[in-house]
């Protein structure tokens, strides 16, 4: 009998993710509709899978440099020129990292020192608060609200400065409201970064994926590019989940930090997946096109048969979410997909998972087909018929 508590109190404290959660119910219940996966529904581009393929046969089995390819960085920096207006030097300021997951992982670890507090704007993705916390951080929530089409504004970041503050987790496109915050909105919210000499952790991950207006890179914000620290990789927009690969840029200094934990951590990304995102980034935009647009497609028809059977749903500017109130119903998050899952065999995720406002909505995936998508509606509208 081992009397020893092997377990950190930091683990054992860590609540175990919510959306697992849900999945694990999910996965004991036949024929389901399933909503709830955050990640593309395409098979990713045969062009990019020949490129590994190719790499592989070619022989190049062994580690890459620590911060990745330098092709590969090369045509990152490039790409977010073009693409962002941010520019990056790619010996200096950009490594290729495991998934964005690992580049905001590395993120907090190279900026905070123990009990340094930064400001999570929620609802959110669901790992940045527990970095945080792993990277020996404080995350202080700041809920925002749908009658704000769920952006941070800048009075609440004001309101949540303390003179321990370090920086600010930001997420748009949003997982899981798809808000996208405008160039006006970045450049408000920018001044009082500035004001408080606050580092921006800016996650671009869903930049590819947005439907209505331009993007806007937080780091092209004037005075921006050197506290903020820019995250985004292959997963979504180029539907390379499995792959695990994502990269970061930020400042030389930041940078620098932040090679020297993923050299100890991790030596270098995977190389098959590397070759797969260069050839990407050279030759593959007309496919991100394509899936960007059948998206689009999904979101118009979701959004509006959501309002039409009365769960009011804001518009959202990207990523492949849509995040309708079930206010109306009276239900908690939790009871209604429950009890939706049970009855209607349709996956969703509840939107108190993912943080302070995410109560009273449900978050939806639409990168599933029209098919299960006319189907998941059709028993979402009965069963809100029967249950108010
Ligand atoms: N950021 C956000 C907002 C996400 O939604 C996700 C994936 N769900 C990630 C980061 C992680 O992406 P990756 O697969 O590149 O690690």
């Amino acid at each position: 009998m081992i009397k020893t508590n092997y377990v950190s109190d930091t683990a054992r404290n860590m609540k175990p993710s919510g959306i697992r959660k849900f999945f694990d119910l999910a996965s004991g219940v036949e024929g389901v509709v399933s909503l709830g996966v955050g990640e593309p529904d395409f098979v990713t581009p045969w062009r990019y899978r020949e490129a590994a393929i190719n790499s592989l046969e070619e022989g190049y089995t062994s580690y890459t440099a620590n911060a990745g390819l330098i092709q590969l960085r090369e045509e990152i920096a490039s790409y977010m020129s073009r693409r962002f207006h941010v520019n990056y030097a790619p010996d200096k300021q950009i490594i290729v990292t495991v998934g964005a997951s690992q580049a905001i992982d590395i993120a907090l670890r190279a900026i905070l020192n123990p009990g340094e507090e930064v400001i999570v704007v929620e609802p959110c993705f669901v790992s940045y608060a527990p970095l945080v916390v792993m990277a020996g951080g404080k995350a202080v929530s700041v809920g925002t609200t749908k009658e704000s089409d769920f952006k941070l504004l800048p009075q609440q970041l004001e309101a949540a400065v303390t003179p321990n503050t370090k920086a600010i987790m930001i997420c748009s496109p949003n997982n899981p409201t798809g808000s996208q915050l405008s160039k006006d909105d970045l450049e408000a919210l920018a001044k009082i970064a500035i004001k408080h000499d606050l580092v921006v952790l800016s996650d671009e991950i869903y930049a590819e994926l947005v439907y209505d207006d331009d993007y806007t890179s937080f780091a092209s914000i004037e005075g921006m590019i050197d506290r903020t620290i820019l995250i985004s990789g292959f997963s979504k927009g180029f539907a390379m989940t499995g792959w695990r690969l994502g990269f970061v840029c930020a400042n030389e200094e930041i940078s620098a930090a932040m090679l020297k934990i993923h050299q100890y951590a991790i030596m270098c990304a995977p190389t098959a997946a590397q070759h797969a995102a260069l050839e990407a980034l050279r030759y593959g935009f007309d496919y991100v096109e394509d899936m960007r647009r059948s998206y689009l497609h999904r979101r118009n028809y979701l959004v509006e048969s959501f309002n039409e059977i009365g769960l009011t749903c804001h518009k959202p500017g990207g990523a492949f979410y849509a995040f309708p109130s079930i206010e109306s119903t009276g239900m908690t998050s939790e009871e209604f997909a429950e009890r939706l899952l049970l009855e209607e065999k349709v996956a969703v995720v509840p939107g108190d998972v993912f943080g302070l406002g995410g109560e009273g909505h449900i978050r939806c995936s639409y990168a599933t087909s029209m098919d299960q998508l006319r189907e998941a509606v059709t028993r979402i509208e009965r069963f809100i018929k029967k249950t108010t």
